[in-house]
């Protein structure tokens, strides 16, 4: 693009307005582009374990626009050492995030745009509308299992990190680029790739936000609650079995679930809702037939709670309350921390910049009462587009919203990195 003559921070004041109208228009443009890339990774089926095709996706087209890549593997024995990582789940062997990284010129703030591409699965894709894994499209809206949770935000990212790769050559810092796996159960893809090194100045995640800058997440822990009866038939039985004791557990769970409601310290999450941690019994195990009492019966369990508490604390609460059930727990999946970063500071501000000459108004910041992988980067924010039903039946995501959230990381991102 010319650059008028002028004083020096004239022209750079000039260059940069010009080089936003670029990237605003470059985006706006690939609103296409943006559907076809999330209908391809909607249609890979990338729950647990089954992530490899959908980051080939992903690695092939940071390639295609210069990014160097490489793959971050987890180190199963540090995760289960770290208070604070997941308890892996499954091997990691073949299991890896996809990191990019474009180098600037030196000098500048580097920028890390990411996101996750594990999706949860459906239950009954009989009660969908429209087919879990079509990427169908609807008006504005774009079905299917993880359109919102967040392969939008990878799709959106992707563009937003094209435009600035094509439109921002001067750019000084780096621009990185992850997908990862497992944050659905344990946040040790992001876990791996920040302990490998891939950092940032900033962080970026596009959970589907709601336009939004999610700066503070509940902390989450999940068990499993494992109830051992006698098996026989049900005729010799005395009243009391294994499903009696389980029950017993989750009350007993409930009511720290309840304590903890009921002192909640933190102003952010004491506003979001009368009880802002939840517990969920999410799936049941066991037992054969109607008549016979099972040997076994297993429940498994999420639990959220706030900043005050960590997570061995709550696992600690947790084993106290059930310990005169006879039921077991056992420890898996998320150990994860609830965090609060800042509201405001330099992140902040480009990103309310941008959002801002976009949408008309400032972003709003968000408490998400769910884990997410910021907990990780203490200069993390998510920041995504509009979805609904999110783990539920006709999950969908707002494509508008989408071509928003990439143009306001796109600007983010090229002031972030100038
Ligand atoms: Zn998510």
């Amino acid at each position: 693009m010319s650059v008028p003559s002028g004083s020096l921070s004239e022209r750079r004041r000039t260059h940069r307005r010009l080089e936003a109208e670029a990237l605003v228009d470059h985006v706006a443009g690939r609103r296409d582009d943006l559907v076809e890339l999330l209908r391809a990774l909607v249609a890979e089926r990338s729950v647990l374990g089954e992530e490899a095709s959908v980051q080939r996706i992903v690695e092939q087209r940071l390639r295609v626009i210069g990014f160097s890549t490489e793959r971050v593997t987890v180190d199963a024995e540090a995760a289960l050492g770290d208070p604070y990582a997941g308890y892996p789940f499954l091997s990691y062997e073949g299991r890896s995030s996809v990191v990019g990284r474009l180098p600037g010129a030196g000098g500048g703030r580097s920028m890390h745009l990411s996101g996750h591409v594990d999706v949860v699965p459906v239950e009954r894709p009989d009660l969908w509308s429209r087919d879990p894994w079509g990427g169908e499209l609807d008006g504005n809206r774009l079905y299917g299992r993880g359109s919102a949770d967040m392969k939008g935000g990878v799709a959106a990212y992707l563009i937003a990190a094209e435009a600035v790769a094509e439109l921002c050559p001067e750019r000084r810092g780096d621009l990185l680029f992850s997908t990862v796996i497992e944050e659905e159960c344990t946040g040790n893809g992001m876990w791996s790739v920040l302990r490998a090194g891939h950092v940032g100045d900033a962080v970026l995640v596009g959970e589907s936000t709601g336009l939004r800058f999610a700066h503070a997440a509940t902390g989450v822990v999940w068990c499993r609650l494992v109830a051992a009866g006698g098996a026989g038939h049900s005729m010799l039985a005395t009243g009391e079995g294994a499903f009696d004791r389980l029950a017993q557990a989750v009350a007993a769970l409930r009511t720290v679930e309840d304590e903890i409601n009921a002192a909640v310290g933190d102003p952010d999450f004491a506003a979001v809702r009368e009880r802002p941690y939840g517990m969920t019994v999410g799936r049941i195990e066991g037992g054969v037939w109607t008549a016979s009492t099972p040997y076994e019966l297993t429940a498994y369990v999420r639990f959220g709670f706030g900043p005050e508490t960590l997570p061995e604390e709550i696992q600690e609460r947790m084993r106290t309350a059930i310990q005169d059930t006879g039921v077991e727990i056992h420890f898996e999946g998320f150990r994860a921390r609830a965090h609060n970063h800042p509201k405001t500071g330099p992140l902040v501000d480009a990103l309310n910049a941008a959002h801002e000459r976009i949408l008309g108004e400032s972003v709003a910041p968000l408490v998400n009462t769910g884990t997410v992988d910021t907990r990780y980067a203490d200069h993390g924010l998510c920041y995504g587009g509009i979805g609904e039903n999110l783990h539920g039946t006709d999950e969908w995501v707002d494509v508008d919203s989408l071509v928003h959230a990439a143009t306001v990381v796109a600007l983010t991102t090229a002031g972030w990195t100038a």
